[in-house]
């Protein structure tokens, strides 16, 4: 079959390569260059440690998924330093850790643990599954392996459905006949979408900034850490790891008129540094307060939150925090595009709207 796919951030990439796999011709249409809006950087934080059973087993496929690719790839891609999450949510977490046959411990204190700060507060759930996804690495591979099948600078600019198996791409290079398109687009998708028929992608934007700090100690490396506790601040939360050595990212969950898209990407960056170097400079004594680099791109303020639609041979699927899922979902929508009677199932895809 040919089949036409519509962005080349991780998720995209991911399903073009698993449909090529499958002996599939395959075009992977990117407005701009792979990976460089919302898979942007050089790393992740890999996770189970979710709220809901269901979205622990997702990731526990996923992870069996990275470890295929690491065989393909043959290159580490998830550094297994683990995942702490701490604060109230940390129980809930665990019980559904727990359900889903997900390693962890509970903790009621950070000793021993090796985050870079002297005093968080508990209790610490320790998902052991957890570690530093590099991102680099997964997508160098993807595109090695895809070649000239990645279309890069490439603007789709509709996708319009002419028959049960017959779709038109309308690029900047051209249309193109296919059988099935693959809406991956990030930011582009609900337009895409909706053009489609595909109702109830989220349109909402938000801007988030990661900003990069210098570990005290260089030769460090400490786990992957959820700061959901507030408290520093109520309504604050960050997520931080390594980056490479000695080098510790720190990205704040900020309050949404802090990261209003009408704001701009300069005025939320801003906004959004304040708040991380305070925090940083009180809570994080484990990094020199200074920031070395920072990255940005939009989300959708889903949290876990990820949802799919189909409208005869076109799909698509959007959400957030999907990096950690991404050779799963690459695998799974490979499959729903070729098999018409198979919908992604409901256990395959269990978030419709965010839940954490
Ligand atoms: C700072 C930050 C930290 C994050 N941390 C984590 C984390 O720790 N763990 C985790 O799992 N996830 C994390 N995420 C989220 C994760 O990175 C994203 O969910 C994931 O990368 C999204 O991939 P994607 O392929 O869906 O989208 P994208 O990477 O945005 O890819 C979509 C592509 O489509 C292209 N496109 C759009 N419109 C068109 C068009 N009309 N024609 C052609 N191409 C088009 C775009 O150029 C883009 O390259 C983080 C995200 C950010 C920004």
């Amino acid at each position: 079959m040919r089949i036409g796919i519509v962005g080349a951030g991780i998720v995209g990439l991911a399903t073009a390569a698993a449909l090529a796999a499958a002996g599939h011709e395959v075009r992977c249409y990117d407005s701009g260059e792979p990976m460089a809006a919302r898979s942007l950087g050089e790393t992740r934080i890999f996770r189970t440690a979710h709220a809901e059973p269901g979205m622990v087993e997702l990731a526990l496929r996923a992870q069996r998924s990275w470890q295929r690719w690491e065989k393909q790839f043959g290159t580490r891609l998830v550094d297994p330093v683990t995942t702490v999450l701490n604060g109230a949510e940390a129980t809930v977490r665990a019980t559904a850790m727990q359900a889903a046959g997900a390693p962890f411990s509970l903790r009621d204190d950070a000793a021993g643990l090796g985050l870079p700060a002297s005093d968080p507060r508990g209790p610490f759930l320790v998902d052991a599954g957890g570690g530093v996804i590099n991102v680099t690495a997964a997508g160098c591979g993807l595109r090695e392996t895809l070649g000239s099948q990645v279309r890069a600078h490439d603007l789709v600019r509709g996708v319009d459905v002419l028959g049960a198996d017959h779709v038109r791409i309308a690029a900047d290079s051209g249309a193109w006949d296919c059988h099935a398109a693959l809406l991956l687009a990030g930011a582009g998708t609900p337009a895409l979408a909706a053009a489609v028929g595909i109702g109830g992608v989220p349109h909402g934007r938000w801007h988030s900034h990661r900003f990069t700090f210098a570990l005290r100690d260089a030769s460090a490396r400490p786990p992957c850490w959820l700061e959901r506790s507030e408290s520093w601040r109520a309504g604050v939360t960050s997520y931080q790891h390594l980056v490479g050595p000695g080098r510790w990212a720190v990205g704040a969950s900020v309050p949404d008129a802090d990261s209003a898209w009408e704001l701009g990407r300069d005025g939320t960056r801003n906004r959004a540094e304040d708040i991380v170097r305070a925090y940083v400079a009180e809570q994080v004594d484990g990094v020199v307060p200074d920031v070395l680099d920072t990255i940005s791109c939009d989300s959708m303020n889903l949290g876990d939150g990820l949802g799919f639609g189909r409208s005869g041979p076109v799909l698509a699927l959007w959400g957030d925090n999907l990096m950690k899922l991404a050779p799963l979902l690459g695998e799974l929508l490979a499959s729903a595009a070729l098999d018409r009677d198979r919908e992604v199932r409901d256990d395959d895809v269990p978030h419709l709207v965010a839940t954490e």
